[in-house]
């Protein structure tokens, strides 16, 4: 199935625009998804199918500047194509709908693209760096530099994971091979204007993504709150590695975004993924943003 992408949605940060490109999208196992959550609670605000597998998106951001720059910058790359028949039917996941194809139906050449930010390394967030070609993976996107934090680095090629198969190998030779690796020690600018946000919890090497414009700011947040329904404290996946850091790292995500009054792009939300944080009470709540 060829997907072809609605209106973009595009967000003007001043000077910079940020458009939400689809990555793809997939389906998780309901429980696993919600860590120590009762199913009763999260199955009334996003509902198992008959396999109790709840759907996500892949969501990613292209983001560009209205002054002369020679950057062209991609934050995260969804699941990528290169899937058996067995790993598709258990994930829901469509091959053939995924970053590449949205980006060219945008009009935009991969070879333009200067900077790849993955807030991870799991499959779903950097399987899109690579896609097959002549049966050998290469890179999607062959003049970019891959940002993601050196930890999260080291620990995907030890497989630290709470799963086999969440770290593959086949999204990072290609990047070896071409020597394209940057990696980050810290909350260091990436490209003027782009920095990351440590928030380990999910993995040790986590990170968000800051994106600031003239006039606001957008926080990608990763796998620290993969949808909109993960707001609460205790609401986190059985996948983290380290629950109660990935809370407190929550929690500095939503105040990060809320002081600054910016926007927060949800990674694996499939209804509005774009969101303002309001302080309410001692915590917060999510608004739709526009
Ligand atoms: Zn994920």
């Amino acid at each position: 199935m060829q997907t072809t992408p609605q209106t973009p949605r595009r967000y003007d940060l001043g000077g910079c625009t940020i458009t939400l490109v689809s990555g793809g999208s997939l389906k998780l196992d309901g429980g696993a998804m919600f860590g120590i959550i009762p199913k009763p609670l999260w199955n009334r605000l996003t509902p198992a199918d008959e396999r109790n597998r709840i759907q996500l998106a892949c969501n990613c951001l292209l983001v560009e500047w209205a002054h002369e720059t020679d950057r062209r910058v991609i934050v995260e790359t969804g699941h990528g194509p290169q899937y058996g028949e067995k790993e598709q039917e258990i994930f829901a996941i469509d091959p053939t709908a995924w970053l590449l194809p949205q980006l060219e139906a945008l009009g935009v050449d991969p070879a333009t693209i200067t900077d790849v930010v993955v807030s991870h390394l799991h499959f779903d967030h950097c399987g899109g760096l690579t896609r097959e070609r002549d049966g050998r993976p290469v890179p999607t996107f062959p003049n970019a530099r891959v940002h993601v934090q050196r930890r999260e680095f080291e620990d995907a090629r030890a497989q630290f994971g709470m799963m086999t198969q969440t770290y593959r190998e086949e999204s990072y030779r290609p990047i070896d091979e071409i020597n394209a690796w940057n990696l980050l020690d810290g909350e260091e600018a990436i490209v003027e204007g782009i920095r990351p946000l440590l928030t380990p919890g999910h993995t040790g090497g986590h990170h968000s993504i800051i994106i600031a414009g003239r006039d606001r700011c957008a926080v990608f947040g990763g796998d620290v709150m993969p949808t909109r329904h993960h707001l609460g404290p205790p609401y986190g996946m059985a996948y983290d590695l380290f629950p109660l850091e990935n809370r407190a790292s929550k929690e500095k995500l939503l105040k990060t975004v809320a002081d600054r009054d910016g926007l927060l792009v949800i990674d694996h939300e499939p209804g509005t993924p774009v969101v303002r944080v309001t302080p309410e009470g001692d915590y917060y709540t999510l608004t739709d943003a526009t």
